[in-house]
């Protein structure tokens, strides 16, 4: 039995943080979830709503915050491109502002703090697989520039806040990761695929496909996330937090086609700027120092994620008002 905490959730409706919530839910935390709904859905919370240890705040974290909290998970910033590109100034404002306003918190209440940071602080890596010590290759004025540099600006605060005042900080950079909750106009590679497959439009690979991605199921990363925040204080990262599996987004298409049974055709459209050719976690710290690694395969992960889409799907039949 964990000792019950009080533990704050930014980003706590998105994606990724509804997960989090869940599993600190099931070990018996109190959590309070914050979030400015910019890139997500209330509903991915609705079903905690009941639970007497969950307490939902609309919050904006580049607002200064005022409670009391024995850890901090920091997730709040839009993650896909199209949603992280549609208002690059807030993008930067969440990233940095955020962060010190999260960092302040954490040092007046002496919680220890994770920073979701990401494997866009590598940029397009030239180095592959991607080990913690690469400082990366970052375009700082393109136009993914202002997530990228955002987080890299964080994770600057996040070890200048450890070195000078202390702070028991984590920081964990994230490789792509997919699952149930993702939202389904978000543009993300994995949500696009299987949308435009389930409904029978044509799926659109950007470039020739040959860029590769590491994808990570949900579930996995969240075990990585909640051992992390619980490793020896000692251990603050920056740690990479994925799958080591390398796919072409081709591959991808391919399986997801597959999978969905679906009749798509592939279309080829234009690559974006500064889209990295490939990406691929060097897992070893997260191996040998919280003895973690995925167990979730690619092709498991997206059969789940395909049921959740098509659940979606089939309920908007139903009530044609729900927007997916
Ligand atoms: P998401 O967009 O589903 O979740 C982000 C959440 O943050 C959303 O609920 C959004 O409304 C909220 N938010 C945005 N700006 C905010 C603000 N100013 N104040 C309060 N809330 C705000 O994305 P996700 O995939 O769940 O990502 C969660 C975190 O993990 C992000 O920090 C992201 O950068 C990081 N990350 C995710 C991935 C991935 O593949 N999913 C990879 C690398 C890093
Ligand atoms: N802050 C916050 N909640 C707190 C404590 C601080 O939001 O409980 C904010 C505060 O508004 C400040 C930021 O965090 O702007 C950084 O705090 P810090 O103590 O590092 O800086 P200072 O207040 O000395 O400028
Ligand atoms: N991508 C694609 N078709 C889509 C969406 C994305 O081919 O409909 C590509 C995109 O260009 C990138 C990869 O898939 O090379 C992953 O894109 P995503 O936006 O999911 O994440 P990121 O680029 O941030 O890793």
């Amino acid at each position: 039995m964990h000792l019950r905490k009080r533990i704050l959730v930014t980003g706590g409706s998105g994606f990724l943080g509804s997960h989090l919530c869940e599993r600190l839910l099931t070990q018996g935390h109190e959590v309070l979830c914050l979030d400015n709904f910019f890139s997500s859905a209330r509903e991915n919370v609705y079903h905690l709503m009941d639970n007497k240890r969950f307490e939902l705040l609309r919050h904006d974290v580049t607002f200064p915050l005022f409670v009391e909290v024995d850890e901090i998970y920091n997730l709040a910033c839009p993650a896909s491109p199209i949603h992280y590109q549609h208002d690059p100034v807030q993008t930067i404002k969440t990233c940095v502002h955020g962060a010190i306003n999260m960092l302040g918190l954490a040092k007046r209440t002496g919680a220890r703090i994770f920073q979701a940071s990401t494997s866009e602080v590598y940029g397009d890596p030239d180095q592959h697989p991607q080990t913690e010590s690469y400082w990366g290759h970052v375009n700082p004025n393109g136009i993914r520039s202002c997530y990228d540099e955002g987080k890299r600006c964080a994770e600057s605060l996040f070890f200048s806040y450890h070195r000078q005042h202390k702070l028991p900080i984590k920081v964990g950079r994230i490789f792509n990761t997919y699952g149930p909750r993702m939202h389904p106009n978000d543009g993300r590679v994995v949500s696009n695929f299987i949308m435009q497959a389930l409904r029978g439009q044509p799926i659109t690979i950007y470039g020739d496909g040959s860029q590769t991605r590491s994808f990570c199921y949900v579930d996995d990363l969240i075990d990585c996330m909640v051992r992390f925040m619980a490793s020896p204080a000692d251990f603050i990262g920056p740690m990479n937090m994925g799958n080591p599996g390398e796919f072409t987004i081709r591959q991808l298409a391919e399986l997801v086609v597959e999978l969905t049974n679906s009749s798509s055709s592939i279309n080829f459209e234009p690559l974006p700027g500064d889209d990295p050719k490939q990406r691929r976690p060097d897992i070893t710290l997260a191996r040998t120092r919280l003895g973690w690694e995925p167990t979730i395969t690619l092709r498991e992960g997206l059969t789940k994620t395909i049921a959740y889409f098509d659940a979606q799907l089939t309920r908007q039949k139903s009530d044609p008002a729900l927007q997916l």
